[in-house]
């Protein structure tokens, strides 16, 4: 069994607790109309690496002294496409006792996806909006799979970190804010930690050079400023409410 991987990152900061080795699966079922990474879109484009778990790991080891107090993200792409890869190569993380996540846009709702939990310590999870109809025109699929990612992860009481991205004229106003807010208070026994992210256009470029044509073309960037009265309104619903 071969893992099919985009690229990796040694010294990660952003996707889970600590210093993280990163591992960014290729192919994605969704089509973000943010996204910045349109790169990872294509399961079956030739990829850098082509490893079994058993490789991916000496990979990982040789900065284990870096990542002891972090940790090991499998991210995308969409990691839960390549899932009995994933679920292998973190299993064997947890024999040389290193702490996993894997961060997911819950697009991908399988047995083989719900096993990769077997090894998985923490998931960062994506809500992309709440607005059922807004989300199949926005990602190009339906919601459901992640609300029942939420859903399955509150049963078995796995900890998440929750990423919403925050796009000007699209998720960035109030009422979107709080429907989201109102959302995420129902899985507050296993929400860790919720991160706003402010839309930005780093990755146009990648779409010109692809070809593809980007739909936010004209969209700004978030200011510092919106990104705090978004954080205030997010906060007057979800710190508002009781766990
Ligand atoms: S889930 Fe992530 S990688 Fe996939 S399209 Fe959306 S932002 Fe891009």
């Amino acid at each position: 069994m071969k893992g099919r991987i985009h690229s990796i990152e040694s010294f990660g900061t952003l996707d889970g607790p600590g210093i993280r080795f990163i591992a960014f699966m290729q192919g994605c079922p969704l089509r973000c109309a943010f996204c910045h990474n349109p790169d990872t879109w294509d399961a079956k484009v030739s990829v850098p690496y082509e490893w079994t778990p058993e490789e991916l790991l000496h990979e990982v080891l040789k900065y284990r002294n870096f990542i002891r107090k972090g940790g090991v993200t499998v991210s995308g792409g969409e990691p839960l496409l390549q899932a009995q890869f994933v679920r292998e190569f973190l299993r064997l993380c947890k024999t040389e006792g290193l702490h996993t996540a894997v961060d997911t846009s819950g697009a991908v709702f399988t047995p083989d996806a719900l096993a990769v939990m077997d090894y998985c310590d923490l998931v960062l999870l994506d809500v992309k909006t709440t607005d059922d109809t807004l989300h199949k025109s926005y990602t190009g699929m339906e919601r459901r799979n992640n609300k029942m990612w939420f859903d399955h992860l509150k049963t078995i009481g796995k900890p998440i970190w929750v990423r919403h991205v925050l796009v000007p004229g699209i998720t960035a106003d109030d009422e979107h804010i709080k429907d989201v807010a109102r959302f995420l208070c129902d899985y507050k026994d296993i929400i860790e930690r919720v991160d706003l992210l402010p839309y930005h256009t780093m990755g146009a470029y990648k779409y010109k050079e692809m070809g593809v044509a980007y739909k936010l073309e004209d969209v700004p960037p978030l200011s510092q400023d919106e990104l705090e009265h978004a954080t205030n309104v997010f906060n007057s619903i979800y710190e508002g409410a009781t766990e």
